[in-house]
């Protein structure tokens, strides 16, 4: 893509109005645009590393065994009285449907999911234990969260992947729900901050004794962790105590304190939807049993906020490779005519190669903004065309964590860019 044609522009002074990090560095960056409190729209670029992440969770869900639905956002009001929740949960948003009754804005789908199955689940040969009955969705959810203040990491409109699975037997519903564990580790190393990510105990409410939280260490989480390193597990603050340490098998003196965000969760909901609305399945005998289920999110707009707040730098955002907006910035520098020639030619074998490249074309704008532009978008590498880089043999590259960048011929670069390692 070219820069000179994209719409956003990159601007110098952060939003008056802001006082998170990701936001601030998002909106800069012309990545997102702020409409309220807590609601943001997604530009361009914001967009496709959205997609990109998106993208992955899909891919893992699908491996998993997961099947896709899109569901609806305006929910009937007789589900959420069904389980209770139209009067007890606080954060949802109650709308007029313009003909004199209440609709929910679905802060989560279980009141959704749970009636469709209805129709189609009856019998435990529904319910195969070698193939789980898994749906998920990704889409938008509404939350009247007080006061957000932290930008992208809790908004009262955002962007969940969630996923509810249904069982015949607790054997069935643990096995899977195990290897959700495996499926979300891998989730997020492959987003780029497994590193960060520790698989953490939590309390599981009224219904089940633990819950699991995937929490990402950062100074500005909202949330405190006990992380054991060794094996690789925390536990939340709020449920931290010496009987539940010793359940988990876990020394309070190996432990650190750190502060953390919640960029996922896994749940055992045992009947708790599926009683109220009467979901269940006939075994053998013709004995009628409550489904099983258990439901595994993912906030994508938290988790794009996530990766901000732990990765950037002074100078802007820098993106893990796998949900950078663009592979290579390519930025053709100086006026040099048979240089910005050079950079036109090689921004179209770039592409050729299947490439993804945003090329900063603009002839009215000096080398020193290009730069600062770059560092700001935070693509995994620059590579910079002028007359001074095609004298010493081609274009100059380096990645975004890097100083010092190296002088190579196209072949180079294009081998570079297509190796994803
Ligand atoms: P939290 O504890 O942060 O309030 P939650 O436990 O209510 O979240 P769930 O309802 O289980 O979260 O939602 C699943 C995932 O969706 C969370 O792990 C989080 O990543 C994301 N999420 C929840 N609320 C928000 C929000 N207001 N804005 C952005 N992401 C959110
Ligand atoms: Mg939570």
């Amino acid at each position: 893509m070219r820069q000179s044609i994209l719409f956003t522009k990159t601007k110098k002074e952060s939003p008056a109005d802001e006082v998170s990090r990701n936001a601030e560095l998002l909106i800069r960056a012309g990545f997102i645009h702020k409409e309220l409190a807590g609601v943001y729209s997604f530009l361009p670029l914001g967009l496709r590393v959205l997609k990109k992440i998106e993208n992955i969770i899909r891919e893992e869900m699908n491996k998993a065994g997961g099947q896709e639905v899109l569901l609806s956002s305006m929910q009937p009001k007789e589900n959420w009285e069904k389980t209770g929740r139209w009067e007890t949960l606080d954060i949802l948003y109650k709308v007029s449907d313009g003909e004199g009754r209440e609709v929910a804005l679905g802060p989560t789908h279980e009141e959704i999911i749970v009636p469709i199955l209805k129709n189609y689940l009856s019998s435990y040969k529904d319910l195969p234990k070698d193939n789980p009955l898994a749906l998920y969705q990704i889409q938008n959810k509404f939350r009247m969260e007080l006061r957000p203040k932290s930008g992208i990491l809790r908004g009262r409109e955002f962007i969940m992947k969630d996923m509810y699975s249904f069982h015949a037997s607790k054997e069935d519903f643990e096995e899977f729900y195990e290897k959700m564990k495996a499926v979300y580790k891998n989730i997020f190393a492959r987003v780029g901050i497994g590193h960060l990510t520790y698989l953490t105990f939590a309390s599981g409410g009224t219904f089940s004794k633990y819950s699991h939280e995937f929490q990402t260490i950062t100074s500005v989480g909202e949330d405190t962790i006990y992380v054991d390193e060794e094996k690789g597990v925390a536990v939340n603050k709020e449920v931290m105590n010496d009987e539940i340490l010793s359940q988990l098998g876990l020394k309070k003196e190996k432990l650190v304190e750190h502060k953390s965000i919640e960029v996922g969760n896994i749940f055992d909901l045992k009947s708790k939807y599926s009683k109220p609305f009467d979901l269940f399945f006939t075994d053998e005998k013709e004995e009628k049993h409550n489904v099983l289920m258990g439901c595994y999110g993912i906030g994508l707009s938290r988790l794009l906020g996530t990766v901000v707040e732990v990765m950037s730098d002074d100078k802007g955002l820098i993106w893990p490779p796998a949900i950078a907006p663009f592979r290579a910035h390519l930025l053709s520098v100086g006026k040099d005519a048979g240089a910005r020639k050079e950079a036109q030619h090689i921004y179209e074998n770039l592409l050729k190669n299947n490439i993804e490249v945003l090329f900063d074309d603009r002839e009215e704008v000096s080398a020193g903004e290009k730069f600062a532009d770059s560092d700001l978008l935070g693509i995994s590498y620059r590579a910079v065309v002028s007359a001074r880089s095609i004298k010493e043999g081609g274009i100059e590259v380096k990645k975004r964590t890097e100083e010092k960048a190296t002088i190579i011929p196209l072949e180079e670069l294009i081998k570079l860019l297509k190796d994803k390692s």
